[in-house]
Formats: C-alpha cells, structure tokens, sequence
C-alpha cells in the first residue's frame, strides 16, 4: 500500500489509558513559552494556563477537544481512556443541565470509537488554608452530598457503553471528610477510584500541615485505598507510602510524559514495583500521545535516576516483559475492565521481527512510536485500518479542534 514495504504486523492487545484530562490537549505549542512574569516557570506556572483555558470552554469546544485527543489516542493503539474529568459547572460557575460536560465527553468518544471510563472527579476548595481562585468555581461541589447527587445523576444519564467511576482530585482540593465519603460511595458500588498524589513536593508538605500525615496515609485514613484504587503520578511517594500501596493492592499510574513535561520530577518506578504495585500509564495533559514514549520511558527514567541499565527487567528477562503490563493489564484493572476484551492492535513489524518475535517487542519499544500503528479494533469491531479513523473523518476533527485552538489563541 503506498509503496511501503509493510512485511508481516506484529499483533498486540489494546493499549489502555488510564489517566486523561481531554481539554488540556489545547495547551500543547502555548505553553513552551518562558513567562515575563516569573523568575522560573514550574508545574504551578503552566497550571495558571490551564485554568485560564479551563475558564473559558464551552461544551461545544470540549466536545471538538476531546474528539481530537480520542482521535489521536485510538490511533496510538489506545482502545480505552480514563477520562479524570473535573470540568463540571458552566463558564460563570452555574450547574449545567443533565451532566452536559460528561455526556461531551461520552458523545466524544462514540464518535472516535474508544472506550470511555469517566471518572467523575470531586473537587471542593484551592487547597489548605488557600481560597478558590476564580477558574476552579467551574470544578466544585459545596458538599459530598451534591457531588455524589451529581455522580448519580451521571450514572444515570450516560450510555451503557460508557462506565463511570469516582475521584478526588488531591488531598489539596478535597478536605477529610468529603473523601471519606466518596471512598464509601466507591467501595458500596464497586467502583474505581482515582486520585492525584504525591505529584509536587508543596502538596505533601501541605498535607503534613493540615494533616500530620501524607497524602498516601491520609488516603489510607479514609478508606480509599484497594485494590480499586489509582493513585496517580506517586512522584514523591516515600518508602513508607510505598509499603502502604503495595499493602492495599492500589494502582499507581505514571504519566511520564507529561511529569516529564511539567518537570515534577522522576518516581520512584523501580520501587514500586519491587514492591508489588501495580503500574499502570496514561498520557494526562496529553503533549504527548505515544503508548510507546509512555512504556519505554519507565524504564527510561529509571536509567537516567539510577545511572544503569535494565532497571526494571527481571534476571534474564526482557524490556517488554518489565512494562507491557502497565500499558495493557494494569490498566484494565485501574479502569475496570475486563480482562477478555476483543481489542487488539496491529504494528508495523520492525526488521528485528523477522529474527524473533520477543526482539520484535524490544526493539518497537526502543526505537518505535505509535506512527507504527496500523489497525485498531475495539470488541472485535475495526475503528482504525491503515493509521486512520473509520467511524469519522481525520479532516473532521482536526477542523472542528482548530476552531478552539484559534479562539484560544486569540488574547
Ligand atoms: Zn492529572
């Protein structure tokens, strides 16, 4: 096809990403600049941005941004997305009717083709003794009551194909008790559970201040950690943190790039993993959406913070053996999923393929992107054949993201 010598696909299962925030996709190419304002630009001087962004969007641009960002995941070879969806009021703070932001979502991501697991974020407060700055009035709820009034009412309103679960966005922005309740609203369903934690070093020293405790213990303190539980980033989690996770059967999702992006800083992958937890990824801001930049740069970073090689490869194991599961496995159990579901992507094979198929593996993910990706199918039903969209138009989406872009960009 094209003149290109495809020769024979390696066949994978569907690539699972447990951790988006759709809308952030719009940032991408305004943010790389260096502000006048600030001696030194960090996680909270990219997160001013965002929120300004956040501010702005109608339900129709969410929509238009988040078709764009299911696009370009299914055709990186994800078949599902957790979407941590906080974007919930109008732009002047007003409820919106009937859930309109989650069902943007939902239509979405009918349209493109991908799974969706929305999970439906609480947010209360700008943080620990901080006041609500103006753009997070669209993310609030005063009360557990409202906001698990409003997860009803979601669960209620969406398709059947679409499953939802709970999150709290971070010890910073939900005080004890509101995530107490959430926790027994999660674990009475049976429902996944995410949470932001350990992204910033301020969020765990306020936490130690309002708290006595960490972000990871607090958790703990209120029921939410299990086995149904995501904690999501873990950058600064400490030995005893870790030790709790691995107790509880919690998750962790690493979001690589865009911690790498943001500059948090490097997890602590390799211990997690001694340890026994589960590691699972998604592509979160979504600078980046690449399953393989995703995969290979756990054990990346590990080689760059450890200064070796093979960091997380088992004696006389292989690189894919180390972290295919975080991009399949784990991330159906982050989501949860099913185990036998009938996604499955195709690759083009790389040369290496023709000497082995395990060398296939490893070198795709040394040396591959997921431009290799060919087809995808999601229960068993074709949604992208030769690198492109089949239920909408490529051309499409791209129109309909660029007329954000464009208001976006105009001051
Ligand atoms: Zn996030």
């Amino acid at each position: 096809v094209g003149g290109i010598e495809r020769g024979p696909r390696l066949s994978l299962p569907g690539f699972i990403n447990a951790h988006s925030h759709a809308f952030q996709r719009a940032l991408r190419g305004r943010v790389e600049r260096r502000s006048a304002e600030h001696a030194q630009d960090d996680f909270w001087s990219w997160r001013t941005t965002m929120y300004a962004d956040a501010a702005r969007l109608s339900v129709d641009e969410v929509e238009a941004l988040a078709t764009w960002a299911y696009a370009d995941m299914l055709k990186a070879g994800f078949v599902a997305v957790g979407e941590f969806h906080y974007l919930h009021h109008d732009v002047d703070a007003r409820p919106l009717p009937a859930n309109a932001l989650s069902l943007a979502h939902a239509r979405a991501a009918a349209r493109v083709g991908i799974r969706l697991v929305l999970l439906e974020c609480a947010y209360a407060r700008g943080g620990f003794e901080r006041p609500l700055v103006e753009a997070q009035r669209r993310f609030v709820f005063p009360d557990a009551r409202a906001f698990l009034a409003h997860v009803d009412a979601v669960r209620a309103a969406v398709p059947s194909e679409v499953r939802v679960g709970v999150a709290v966005h971070s010890v910073r922005a939900v005080p004890r008790p509101f995530i107490e309740e959430v926790a027994a609203y999660a674990r009475r369903d049976s429902l996944v559970m995410h949470a932001h934690a350990c992204e910033q070093p301020r969020e765990t020293e306020e936490c130690q201040r309002e708290h006595g405790m960490s972000p990871v213990e607090l958790f703990e303190r209120c029921g939410a950690l299990g086995p149904r539980t995501t904690l999501v980033h873990g950058t600064h989690a400490s030995a005893d943190d870790i030790r709790r996770l691995a107790a509880t059967g919690t998750t962790v999702c690493i979001t690589p790039s865009t911690e790498r992006n943001l500059g948090d800083g490097l997890g602590p992958v390799s211990e997690l993993m001694a340890a026994g937890v589960p590691l699972c990824i998604g592509t979160d801001s979504h600078a980046r959406i690449d399953v393989v930049d995703e995969l290979r740069s756990l054990e990346d970073h590990e080689r760059l913070r450890q200064q070796r090689r093979g960091v997380l490869v088992r004696p006389g194991g292989s690189l894919h053996e180390a972290v295919m599961p975080a991009g399949t496995s784990a991330g159906r159990k982050s989501l949860g999923l099913a185990e036998d579901l009938e996604d499955a992507v195709s690759v083009r094979m790389p040369l290496e393929g023709q000497a082995s198929a395990s060398a296939a593996l490893d070198a795709w993910l040394v040396g591959g992107s997921s431009a290799d990706v060919l087809d995808v199918a999601v229960a068993g039903l074709p949604v992208v054949r030769d690198g492109a969209l089949l239920k909408v138009s490529d051309a499409e989406v791209r129109e309909g993201a660029l007329a954000v872009l464009r208001r976006l960009q105009r001051p």
